[in-house]
């Protein structure tokens, strides 16, 4: 489960974020590059934007359903 008190800080304010288990597959960079970004300094992905219309949300969702450390987080209302 995605932990919202281990989030890098290059992630931007929003509700979408990667938290620090991310093991860089690339995965998620590869499914919504408009929301998600490689950290190639630090071997990680964050989120460089957040998702606004619904065809990037679904894209991020499908993402976050394939991480394999299930970093990716979501908070819902
Ligand atoms: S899919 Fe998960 S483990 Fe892979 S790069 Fe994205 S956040 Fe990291």
């Amino acid at each position: 489960m995605p932990d919202r008190n281990n989030v890098p800080p290059d992630n931007v304010p929003g509700k979408w974020y990667i938290d620090a288990s991310c093991i860089d597959c690339n995965l998620c960079v590869r499914s919504a590059p408009e929301t998600f970004r490689r950290n190639d300094a630090e071997g990680r992905s964050y989120v460089h934007r957040q998702p606004v219309t619904e065809g990037e949300i679904e894209r991020a969702r499908a993402a976050a359903e394939e991480c394999p450390t299930t970093a990716i987080g979501e908070e819902r209302a």
